[in-house]
């Protein structure tokens, strides 16, 4: 095996497919809220392996509980109980306040399910016309056929048609969008509490509030996808609970196993539809991924984790509200929690190289947007340290 970041980047675009355009650094280790590279060099980390590394690197309390389970049993099959299967559903249904979880492998895959079973709920009624989607514009739900359906960017659903059929793209924050859409066929409505991939866009509380009164009215099935914005990123451990709304289903993935492959959805009793027989996975929600779940919980309450979020990530809002007044190139900066973004008047990719090149971590989103998504247990020091690079850079 080669050494030099080089030659490990070279070897790697011989054997990798090649559909990610990565930047150019082999990272070894990462301690805290710092990566190293294998040259030793540091990076400050506001992407957190897409927010998914939420308590940072090297954890105690999560990597000792993960090193305990590889001791004991990393995998057993569905067809079996575990204790950390058992305790990870009870936490996710306390934390979601919803009845029933499934677990899944990835982002895609919880959505890929909640789908189905916002289908099975309508032909369990006898309603088997009713197979609809309705999804929002600009919205990212992932890669597999049945989760880039429901995804509203074209290019990314193109090329690999026929897709599961009967979606429709509304506009976010539109409730008249939405309404132009429903009709007898609907089956679902699904878009992200805040949108990531998007380029940092919130929800309105009006409109998540008028889209469960229509669901209610007309036996829609809500389902919010919190693949990116739950488990604690925007201050709350899921983002709806800051409107005081329940969907019927949620989907969740990233954070939620601080890295290790880990998905689920989450959903009120009622469209609880699918039986033995309908949906499975090998892999879903093993001992390894559930204990994996169970100790960032932990560390949550132990750490007190939405606190800092909350606290650090006003702080963050503030300064990058003052990096705007002082940089006209920043037209916009949206976000809550510790997802925020800030809209450039041109393509961010300089930005975020020349950031890389001073040891700052960042990465884009759709729409100019540079998106900050750092650990959670972050302070304002780091925030500065940001700032400062920024600033720099900007200039
Ligand atoms: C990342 C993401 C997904 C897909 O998750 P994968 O684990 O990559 O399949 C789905 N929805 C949202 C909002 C995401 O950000």
């Amino acid at each position: 095996m080669s050494t030099t970041m080089t030659d490990i980047i070279n070897e790697g675009e011989k054997y990798l497919l090649h559909t990610y355009n990565r930047f150019p650094v082999v990272f070894e280790k990462g301690e805290g809220v710092y990566l190293y590279d294998t040259d030793g060099n540091k990076y400050l980390d506001f992407f957190a392996g897409i927010a998914v590394s939420g308590l940072g690197y090297g954890n105690e309390t999560y990597t000792s509980a993960l090193h305990e389970q590889i001791d004991k049993l990393t995998h057993i099959s569905n067809l079996f109980y575990t204790k950390p299967l058992v305790q990870a559903a009870k936490n996710l249904c306390e934390m979601t306040h919803l009845d029933r979880v499934f677990f899944t492998n990835s982002g895609a895959e919880a959505n890929e399910g909640a789908i189905k079973m916002a289908r099975k709920y309508h032909y369990a009624k006898g309603n088997t016309e009713r197979t609809e989607i309705i999804s929002i514009n600009h919205s990212f739900h992932g890669r597999t056929m049945g989760a880039v359906a429901v995804t509203g960017k074209e290019a990314y659903r193109a090329p690999f048609g026929p897709l599961i059929g009967e979606v429709h793209f509304a506009k976010y924050n539109d409730i008249d969008s939405i309404k132009k859409y429903v009709n007898d066929k609907t089956c679902a409505i699904i878009f992200e509490t805040l949108q990531g991939e998007g380029g940092i866009y919130t929800v309105d509380e009006a409109f998540i509030k008028d889209v469960r009164k229509l669901c209610d009215e007309k036996d829609i099935v809500m389902i919010l996808d919190e693949v990116q914005c739950g488990f604690g990123r925007t201050g709350k451990m899921l983002a709806y609970e800051h409107y005081d709304v329940l969907p019927d289903i949620v989907t969740m993935a990233k954070g939620i196993g601080n890295g290790v492959p880990v998905g689920a959805f989450a959903c009120r009793e009622k469209v609880a539809a699918l039986v033995p027989g309908d949906h499975g996975t090998t892999y879903g929600g093993n001992p390894f991924v559930t204990a994996a779940i169970n100790a960032t919980i932990k560390v949550f309450k132990e750490e007190n984790i939405l606190q800092n979020v909350c606290e650090v990530g006003q702080y963050m809002f503030e300064k990058l509200e003052e990096l705007k007044e002082k940089h006209p190139c920043i037209v916009a900066h949206r976000g809550m929690g510790l997802m925020q973004g800030i809209e450039l008047d041109e393509a961010p990719g300089e930005v975020i190289n020349k950031a890389r090149e001073k040891g700052l971590i960042i990465i884009s989103a759709a729409g100019n947007v540079i998106r900050l998504l750092p650990p959670l247990v972050i302070k304002n020091e780091h925030v500065d340290a940001m700032i400062s690079i920024l600033d720099e850079v900007l200039k």
